[in-house]
C-alpha cells in the first residue's frame, strides 16, 4: 500500500482499495476509453469526503497532484467517469434517502442511491423525478446529476435544473457548500465571507457580471446543452444568485456532491400512446414540430428506424413477431401522454391522431397498459444492437449525445445516414426525437487498427454535420473526455476561456477530474482508447438507450 493509500486509510471511516482487481474495475466506464487509476476510496460519509478532498489539496499545495474523480456508477459514455488518481465511488455507503416531505415532494438524497430505487420510493407516494435516464436502473442521481442527464420525458418534464433546488457540496480544499437560490442580500453576505467559499462568490460575481456579453452566447436553440458550463442561469435580472445549475452537469470538476435535494414532481401512470409509420426524414420533422405546438406537450416522441428493427430481428429472429410486419417502415413514431384531466386529455389525443395522419401511415392509438408495453418492445429493440457482439465487432457508444434545432432535424438524419455511408458501417437510429436526439452505436472492433481509425474519423464527422446544423455535441450526453477536444467546434475562443476562468477559481489546482472538459486532445484519446470494448458491466440488466 503507498504511502497515500496508507494515510487515507488511516483517517477514513470509508475503505481504501489499491487491489489490482479493483482499479482495473474503475479502469473503465462505459466508454471506449480507459485509465488505470491509483486508488479508489468508498466514503462511507460526507466528512471521509471532506477529508479525502482536504488531503489532496494539502498535497497539491507542496506540489504533488493527485487528482479525484467522484463515481456513481459509472455508465457514462464519455470517459468521465475514469481518472488517473483516487477514484471516489459512492455506491458503496452513500445511497440513502434522508429526507421526504408528501407535502411538497421535497426529497434529499445521498448521490450514491440507485435512480430506478428512488424512482420506486417515490412512485409509493405518486411523485417521480422526472430527469431519469434510460440507464436509471443501473446508474445513480448523484452521477444523473453531474452529467445533467436526462430521459425520454425531456421534451416534457426537462432536466435536472427545473428539478433540483439544493446541493451540499464539498469543493477543491475540503470545505463544504450548500447551494441555492440567494437572494441580492443573501448573496452580499456570502461575499463577504473570508472563506473560500467566499472568494468562490466574489470571483464568479464578477466575472458573470463583467462577461455578460459573451455568456449571452451561449444560449442554443436546442432543447439541451451540457457543452462547457451552465453560465446563463447563475444570476438572474433581479439580482438572485445560484451555484446550483453550474454544478449541475459540470462532471464533478467543480465540487463533489454529497448531498442532493430535489423537488419529485407528480406521477400519473395511466398513459395513453400513438404509434405511426413515417417514409421519410421530412414527415419526421412535420410531426416532430407539429406536436410541440401542442397546448399540452406529449411526455415523450420518440423514433426508432426500419434499419434497426431489421438488424434486431438478423439478431433475434422471434424480437418483432406479432408486433410489427415486414417489410418495415423507414421510421416508427411513438407519442405517448401522461396528462390526468381527462378533457384536456382527450383533446390532445384528437391533436396529435390529426397530426400523425397528415404525415404519417397505421396510426394507432392505444389505452391498454399492456398493448403500450408490446408496442414499447419495438422501441426497445435497441436494446438487442446495442448489446450483441458479432465476433469482435459491437455497438459502440461513440457519437449520437447530441442535440440539433428541431427545424434541422431532417438534415441532422440524412447527414447521419450520409456519415454511416461514407465509412461502410450499417446504419440505425432510434432516440428522443422530440428533442432533437438522435442515438447511433456503429458497429466496430476496436482492437482493429482500420476501426481505431473509424472512430476518430466518425467523431470528427459527427462533430461537424452537428455544428453545421447549429446544435450541441452535448444534447442528452456531456462532454466528458472524449468530446472536450471538440468544444471549440460549439463555442467561441472567448466563452471556452471563460470556462477556464471558472474552473481556476473553483479548483486552482486542477484537482477535480482533469481532463474532462479541458485539456484532452485528440492524441491523448488516441493514447487512452481500449483494445477492446465490452458492456460486462451492464448485463444484469438490459442496456436501452
Ligand atoms: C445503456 C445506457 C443508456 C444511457 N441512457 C442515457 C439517457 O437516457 N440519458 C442520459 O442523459 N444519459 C444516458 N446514459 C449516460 C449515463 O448513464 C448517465 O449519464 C448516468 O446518469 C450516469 O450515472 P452514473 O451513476 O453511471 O454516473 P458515472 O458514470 O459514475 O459518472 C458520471 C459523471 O458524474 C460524475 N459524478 C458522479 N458522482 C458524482 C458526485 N457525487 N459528485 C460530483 N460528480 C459526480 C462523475 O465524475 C462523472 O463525471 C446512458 C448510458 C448507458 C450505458
Amino acid at each position: 500500500m503507498s504511502k497515500v493509500a496508507f494515510y487515507l486509510q488511516e483517517h477514513l471511516l470509508g475503505e481504501v482499495m489499491t487491489s489490482s482487481d479493483a482499479k482495473s474495475y474503475f479502469s473503465t466506464d462505459n466508454s471506449i476509453l480507459s485509465i488505470d487509476p491509483l486508488l479508489v476510496v468508498y466514503p462511507r460519509n460526507e466528512n471521509d469526503v471532506r477529508k479525502t478532498a482536504r488531503f489532496v489539496w494539502q498535497l497539491a499545495e507542496r506540489g504533488k497532484i493527485i487528482p479525484i474523480t467522484a463515481r456513481g456508477a459509472g455508465t457514462d459514455q464519455t470517459g468521465a467517469a475514469i481518472g488517473s488518481g483516487m477514484i471516489l465511488a459512492f455506491t458503496a455507503h452513500m445511497y440513502r434517502i434522508l429526507e421526504f416531505d408528501s407535502k411538497t415532494g421535497m426529497v434529499k438524497i445521498e448521490p450514491g442511491i440507485n435512480f430506478g430505487k428512488l424512482q420506486q420510493s417515490l412512485h409509493t407516494h405518486g411523485r417521480f423525478l422526472p430527469p431519469m435516464p434510460s440507464s436509471g436502473e443501473y446508474s445513480t442521481v448523484g452521477g444523473a446529476v453531474a452529467n445533467n442527464a436526462s430521459g425520454s420525458n425531456l421534451v416534457k418534464y426537462g432536466d435536472f435544473k427545473n428539478y433540483v433546488s439544493k446541493l451540499r457540496v464539498v469543493l477543491a480544499n475540503g470545505e463544504v457548500i450548500v447551494t441555492g437560490r440567494l437572494s441580492a442580500r443573501e448573496l452580499n453576505k456570502k461575499l463577504g465571507l473570508t472563506t473560500f467559499e467566499g472568494e468562490i462568490y466574489r470571483n464568479l460575481d464578477t466575472l458573470v457580471e463583467e462577461e455578460i456579453e459573451t455568456i449571452r452566447k451561449q444560449d442554443m436553440p436546442v432543447v439541451k446543452n451540457n457543452a462547457g458550463y451552465n453560465l446563463i442561469d447563475i444570476k438572474r435580472k433581479d439580482g438572485s444568485f445560484d451555484l446550483t445549475p453550474l454544478f449541475i452537469g459540470s462532471q464533478g470538476t467543480l465540487g463533489i456532491v454529497t448531498e442532493i435535494e430535489a423537488l419529485s414532481a407528480n406521477y400519473n401512470p395511466e398513459t395513453v400512446l400513438l404509434m405511426a409509420f413515417c417514409d421519410n426524414t421530412e414527415q419526421l420533422q412535420n410531426i416532430v414540430q407539429e406536436l410541440k405546438e401542442l397546448p399540452s406537450v406529449p411526455s415523450s416522441i420518440e423514433v426508432v428506424d426500419g434499419n434497426l428493427l431489421s438488424e434486431a430481428v438478423s439478431i433475434n429472429p422471434n424480437a418483432l413477431t406479432e408486433l410489427i410486419e415486414k417489410p418495415y417502415p423507414s421510421f416508427v413514431v411513438f407519442v405517448e401522454f401522461d396528462i390526468a384531466a381527462e378533457r384536456q386529455l382527450k383533446k390532445m389525443i384528437k391533436k396529435a391522431n390529426k397530426i400523425l395522419s397528415n404525415h404519417a401511415s397505421n396510426v394507432r392509438i392505444e389505452y391498454d397498459k399492456s398493448e403500450q408495453d408490446k408496442l414499447w418492445k419495438i422501441r426497445d429493440t435497441s436494446s438487442y444492437v446495442m448489446s450483441h457482439n458479432n465476433e469482435s465487432s459491437r455497438s459502440i457508444p461513440l457519437i449520437g449525445g447530441g442535440a440539433v434545432p428541431i427545424n434541422n432535424l431532417a438534415k441532422y438524419i440524412d447527414g447521419i445516414y450520409k456519415l454511416f455511408e461514407k465509412t461502410t458501417l450499417p446504419p440505425a437510429i432510434w432516440g428522443h426525437i422530440g428533442d432533437g436526439i438522435v442515438h447511433l452505436q456503429p458497429r466496430l472492433d476496436i482492437a482493429q487498427v482500420g476501426d481505431r481509425q473509424k472512430v476518430f474519423r466518425l467523431i470528427e464527422d459527427y462533430v461537424e454535420l452537428v455544428k453545421s446544423l447549429g446544435g450541441t455535441i452535448s444534447g442528452e450526453g456531456n462532454d466528458g473526455r472524449l468530446f472536450t477536444p471538440s468544444l471549440h467546434n460549439v463555442y467561441p475562443t472567448e466563452l471556452l476561456d471563460l470556462f477556464v476562468k471558472v474552473k481556476n477559481i473553483f479548483d486552482p489546482y486542477n484537482l477535480l477530474n482533469p481532463g474532462i472538459k479541458f485539456d484532452t486532445t485528440t492524441d491523448d484519446l488516441k493514447n487512452l482508447l481500449r483494445h477492446e470494448y465490452k458492456l460486462s458491466k451492464l448485463y444484469d440488466h438490459l442496456p436501452r438507450n
